[in-house]
């Protein structure tokens, strides 16, 4: 049978196969996957193969295989062995909450993030929140990313999960796909995600499970399908996802308005720093690039200049 990972507890792998069950799957020696050392072999969202086993009254599968993954996303490990964690395989899209104050939300940590998301692969939707509470300099200030971003290809949406503003329109771009939302802590994203699946109710699902297993904080990601056609997956406590090992020549190719003008740039190896006939700076001369997109570009290629592969890092557990 196949089936999806809806959840995983290290040991026990919970599947709802194409017909709609759930079964509760383990794996059977050891699982590797070429390239990857991670602490977990299977992941939230990972497709796979696995046969039912009855022994007794209980039926329980043993996985067998796991599906080509489109993308997936990892944690960096806390202590420094070079294991990764795997948060989650097979996204279609994450929505990045942004707020102007309350926290804010700096634009080097909106490119760090969109690069990540870029090298993944996976298509990011901006979403700004709180649009209730804003004075008018906050409003221009939105106005102001707005276009900076959708000038570059990205969807921005304004949002208010308090008062239900345009949640309709995530729902309908949330149809058919599995989605996450991400962001620091107090933009609004538990907030968010009770206003688009009322039913849902994450934060207090998540006590629950604690109290059940008398645990803390280990936090495991979880998949639910919603009432829309739509999946989510849950991940307490993140605000964000990141380590991709890049090289110093790849970065500029996930900042799409630069990947565009690379051809035209002299040396085809262009950092777009000081070389010339650099396209990538003649257009930020004619403010034709944002500024502080570019600022973000050096921040991180300064920020790593001593290693020529290096990690973009916008992984964080929330500090609380
Ligand atoms: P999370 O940490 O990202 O999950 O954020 P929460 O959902 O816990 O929200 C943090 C705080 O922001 C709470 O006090 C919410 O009531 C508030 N909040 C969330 N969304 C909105 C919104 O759309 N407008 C306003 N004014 N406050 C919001
Ligand atoms: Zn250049």
């Amino acid at each position: 049978m196949t089936g999806i990972v809806y959840k995983s507890t290290g040991s026990w792998y919970f599947v709802k196969s194409n017909d709609g069950q759930f079964h509760q799957c383990r794996i059977k020696g050891k699982f590797r996957i070429k390239g990857i050392k991670s602490t977990n072999p299977i992941a939230v969202g990972d497709k796979v193969v696995f046969d039912l086993e009855k022994k007794g009254d209980e039926e329980t599968g043993v996985i067998k295989k796991i599906l080509d993954r489109e993308n997936f996303i990892v944690r960096k490990s806390v202590n420094l062995s070079k294991q990764t964690h795997i948060i989650a395989a097979n996204l279609d899209l994450v929505f990045l909450l942004i707020t102007i104050n309350n926290p804010p939300t700096l634009t080097a940590f909106i490119d760090r993030f969109l690069v990540t998301t870029r090298a993944y692969r996976i298509e990011t939707v901006l979403v700004f929140n709180k649009i209730d509470a804003y004075a008018i300099e906050e409003r221009a200030e939105i106005l102001y990313l707005k276009d900076i971003y959708e000038a570059i290809g990205y969807k921005c949406i304004e949002v208010s999960a308090i008062e239900n503003t345009n949640v309709v329109t995530l729902k309908e771009l949330m149809k058919g796909k599995t989605s996450m939302f991400v962001g620091h802590s107090g933009v609004g994203k538990s907030t968010l995600v009770n206003a688009i699946a009322p039913n849902l109710d994450l934060k207090t699902q998540e006590i629950s499970e604690q109290h059940k297993q008398g645990q803390h904080t280990t936090t495991f990601a979880e998949m639910f399908d919603l009432s829309f056609d739509a999946k989510i997956i849950d991940t307490p406590g993140i605000k964000g996802f990141g380590v991709v090992d890049m090289n110093k020549y790849e970065l500029g190719d996930y900042f799409p308005e630069f990947f565009a003008l690379k051809q035209y740039c002299k040396f085809n190896d262009c950092l777009h720093l000081k070389e010339p006939h650099c396209a990538v700076k003649e257009a930020l001369e004619e403010e034709e690039i944002s500024w502080s997109r570019y600022r973000s570009y050096l921040q991180i290629l300064e920020g790593e200049e001593e290693t020529e592969h290096f990690r973009t890092d916008v992984w964080n557990e929330e500090d609380d």
